[in-house]
């Protein structure tokens, strides 16, 4: 997943599918989800590339000379909440367990109001649930490959956490596939 709208444009791609590689700026878009996650496409084949997040707080701060003292109270809260949430989300490969084993699977998976990361019956990391939590999805895939490497072979989302993973944006499912593919080889 891509930040801010700047790098994006030169970033490189090189489609998969076909042979075309350019710039984000030569790319196709799709969908802009919630006007968060913006879809980029291959302009020859169609293909699926990234999600590009827009930062929330972008849009938020630009105009809180505008704001009422009421608009800028919630804004303040809101704030708030979020490094609340941010607090309790994993922001370090250290923040995980060692784990001994040579090769393994870990689980993507919900419970109650968390998200659960799993190794067979042991839960190595939990966190607030999130709706559409796929960029958490790659957020955590990543410390995780961090922290274990090679040995860490999956994460694989279990059925019960779909619905909260993908929400109902359909590019989430190409892009968790995407980065399955990507940092650990799962086709
Ligand atoms: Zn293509």
């Amino acid at each position: 997943m891509t930040l801010y709208y700047e790098e994006w444009k030169e970033k490189q791609y090189a489609c998969e599918e076909c042979d075309w590689k350019g710039t984000g700026a030569d790319c196709k878009y799709g969908l802009f989800h919630r006007k968060t996650f913006l879809e980029v496409y291959c302009p020859s084949c169609q293909g699926f590339l990234d999600l590009i997040v827009f930062p929330y707080k972008e849009s938020c701060h630009k105009d809180l000379e505008k704001l009422t003292e009421e608009q800028r109270r919630v804004l303040l809260e809101q704030e708030e909440q979020m490094k609340l949430y941010l607090g309790k989300c994993l922001q370090s490969a250290d923040q995980l367990p060692d784990l001994k084993d040579d090769d393994f699977i870990l689980v993507w998976d919900q419970v109650e109001g968390e998200t659960r990361i799993t190794k067979g019956d042991m839960v190595i990391w939990s966190e607030p649930l999130a709706y559409e939590g796929f960029d958490r999805y790659e957020k955590i895939a990543l410390l995780l490959k961090e922290k274990y490497g090679t040995r860490v072979k999956d994460l694989a989302p279990a059925d019960s956490s779909l619905l909260f993973l993908y929400g109902d944006f359909a590019s989430s499912i190409d892009y968790v596939k995407k980065v399955r593919k990507e940092l650990f080889g799962v086709m």
